[in-house]
C-alpha cells in the first residue's frame, strides 16, 4: 500500500489527554486523526504547523450554550455564537432551546437546523421538554435533537416550567430512546413566590435576586428530577450546578445507580456574592452567583467527580439589557463560550486543576455523557479532529470588546488570563488560526446526532407508563 498523505502535521506539540500530557506530533487526514506518536513516524503531509512550546487539546464540547437564534438575534446568532466557540477552543456546542419560536416541534426544530447552517463548529440541537409539547418529543429526536432541556425554573424566554405530571410522562416516552434530559434544576413555584414577596416589600437590588433564589431551589429540583430518572430510567443531567448544597442530592442520585451527570460553569467557580457590589446587575445569571461557601464546595465537587464537567451557560444580553436599575428587569446571564477555557487554563497555571483533569471536564466527561465519545472528547486515532492548540504561558487581559458574541458586556472584564487558544480545529479545518477567526470556515459546522451513539437504553416501570396504561 502506498504512504498515506496526511492533510496536516502537528509537530513539537506536547498532547494531553485526560489522564496524561506526553510529546508527540499528531497527523490528520480527512478531518480525523491519523497518527500520533514521534516526528519520524508520521507521514508525509501536505502541511505542517510548529506547535513547539504549545499544548494540543482535544477541543472543548461545551454542553450548555444560548445562540438566540431564531427569535433574538439582536443578542446572537449562530454565526457569532460559534464565531466565539471557535475563538475560545470549543469544537461542539449543545444549543439551548428558548428561542422564538422555542425549539419544541418538528418545524421549529428544522428553523434551528436552519439557522445551524452557519455555525463555525460542530453542534448539538437541545429539544425542549415542556407540558404543551409532549406529543412532539418522539418527532424530536426522529428530527435529530441529541438531548432535551427541561426548565423546571424560569429564565430567559420566560418558559413555563412543566408540572411533575408531565415531566414524569416525558421521562416516560424519552427513556426508552436513551437521550439525556438536561435540566434547569430550580423550582419555579418558590423562585415565583420569593420574587413576588421580595418585590411587594420594594427590594430590587442586585443582592435581592440572590435571596429570591436560595440553594433549595436546587436541592428540591435535583432531588425531583433524580426521583423520576430513578423510576422512569432516563437519563439526566444537571446544568449549572451553582451551589455546593446540590451535590449531596447529586452525589445520593450516583450512589443509587442514576445515570446523571452535572455541570459547573466558570462563574461559579470564581465569583462569589462580592460580584453583586462590584459589578451589580451584569452579574445576574440564572441560578445565582452564590456565596463563597458555595464556591469552596463547587471546587469540592469538581476535585471529588461530583460535577463532571464545565459548561459555560454562554448567554449574550446587550449591555442595556443588562444593566439596569431595577435588578428584576436585567436580562439574565452574558457571554462564556469564548472565555471558558483562557479562565480554566488560568485555574491550571494556578495549580488549582491539572491539565488532564480540564481535559477531562471540558471535553472528555461532555463527550462521554452525550454519546459523542470516543468520535470526539479525545486525541487518538480515528478521532474526529477537533483540536485546541494552547499557549499555557501566553498572557491576555479579557476585555468584551475583543469577543465574537454579539452581547458584549462581561463581569470578566480587566482580568488576566494565562493559557490561551492560539488556533482550532474541527474535523482537521482551521476554524481559528493565529487567534483569527477562519472567517471562510462559516457553515463547516455539522450536527453531531448523526455520529451520537447513546449506551442501551434502560427504561423501567414501562408497564406504568401512561402509555402503556392508556393504551395511546
Ligand atoms: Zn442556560
Amino acid at each position: 500500500m502506498d504512504h498515506m498523505m496526511a492533510d496536516l502535521v502537528i509537530t513539537g506539540g506536547m498532547v494531553a489527554t485526560d489522564t496524561s500530557v506526553y510529546a508527540a506530533d499528531v497527523a490528520i487526514a480527512d478531518g480525523a486523526i491519523l497518527a500520533i506518536g514521534a516526528p519520524e513516524a508520521m507521514p508525509p503531509a501536505r502541511e505542517v504547523l510548529d506547535a513547539r512550546g504549545m499544548h494540543i487539546l482535544p477541543g472543548a464540547i461545551d454542553a450548555h450554550v444560548h445562540f438566540r437564534e431564531p427569535g433574538y438575534t439582536h443578542k446572537e446568532d449562530w454565526a457569532t455564537g460559534t464565531a466565539a466557540a471557535a475563538m475560545g477552543g470549543t469544537t461542539t456546542v449543545f444549543e439551548m432551546p428558548n428561542v422564538d419560536p422555542p425549539t419544541g416541534t418538528p418545524d421549529t426544530l428544522r428553523m434551528k437546523l436552519d439557522a445551524a447552517s452557519k455555525a463555525f463548529v460542530d453542534y448539538g440541537i437541545y429539544g425542549l421538554l415542556a407540558e404543551d409539547n409532549i406529543e412532539h418529543l418522539e418527532a424530536l429526536i426522529e428530527g435529530g435533537v441529541a438531548a432535551f432541556k427541561c426548565f423546571m425554573g424560569n429564565t430567559f424566554g420566560n418558559l413555563p416550567s412543566p408540572c411533575t405530571g408531565a415531566m414524569l410522562e416525558a421521562f416516560e416516552i424519552i427513556a426508552p430512546h436513551g437521550l439525556r434530559v438536561s435540566l434547569h434544576a430550580e423550582t419555579a413555584s418558590i423562585i415565583d413566590w420569593r420574587q413576588k414577596r421580595l418585590m411587594a416589600a420594594g427590594r430590587n437590588a442586585p443582592l435581592d435576586h440572590l435571596a429570591s433564589r436560595p440553594a433549595i431551589v436546587a436541592i428540591e429540583a435535583v432531588s425531583r428530577a433524580a426521583v423520576l430518572a430513578e423510576w422512569t430510567g432516563a437519563r439526566i443531567h444537571v446544568l449549572h450546578i451553582s451551589s455546593g448544597d446540590e451535590l449531596r442530592p447529586l452525589r445520593d442520585a450516583k450512589a443509587r445507580g442514576v445515570d446523571v451527570t452535572g455541570e459547573t460553569c466558570p462563574h461559579y467557580l470564581l465569583f462569589d456574592e462580592d460580584a453583586y457590589r462590584e459589578h451589580g446587575p451584569l452579574i445576574r445569571v440564572n441560578p445565582p452567583v452564590r456565596e463563597a461557601v458555595h464556591q469552596r464546595a463547587l471546587w469540592g465537587g469538581i476535585a471529588d467527580g461530583t460535577i463532571d464537567m464545565i459548561a459555560t451557560d454562554h448567554a449574550p444580553h446587550l449591555p442595556e439589557e443588562k444593566l439596569r436599575n431595577v435588578i428584576w428587569q436585567a436580562d439574565c446571564g452574558f457571554p462564556g463560550v469564548e472565555t471558558q477555557m483562557p479562565l480554566m487554563l488560568t485555574q491550571v497555571a494556578a495549580g488549582r486543576l491539572t491539565l488532564p483533569d480540564y481535559v477531562r471536564l471540558s471535553s472528555t466527561a461532555p463527550a462521554r455523557a452525550f454519546g459523542l465519545f470516543p468520535a470526539k472528547g479525545v486525541l487518538q486515532p480515528g478521532a474526529d479532529a477537533d483540536i485546541a492548540i494552547v499557549d499555557l504561558a501566553r498572557r491576555e487581559t479579557i476585555t468584551a470588546d475583543a469577543l465574537h458574541s454579539r452581547g458584549r458586556i462581561t463581569p470578566f472584564e480587566g482580568w488576566e488570563v494565562r493559557g490561551v487558544p492560539v488556533h482550532t480545529l474541527v474535523r482537521g479545518r482551521f476554524v481559528m488560526r493565529d487567534r483569527k477567526l477562519v472567517t471562510e470556515a462559516g457553515g463547516w459546522g455539522r450536527s453531531v446526532h448523526r455520529i451520537q451513539r447513546m449506551p442501551k437504553a434502560v427504561p423501567r416501570h414501562t408497564g406504568e407508563t401512561l402509555r402503556a396504561v392508556t393504551g395511546g
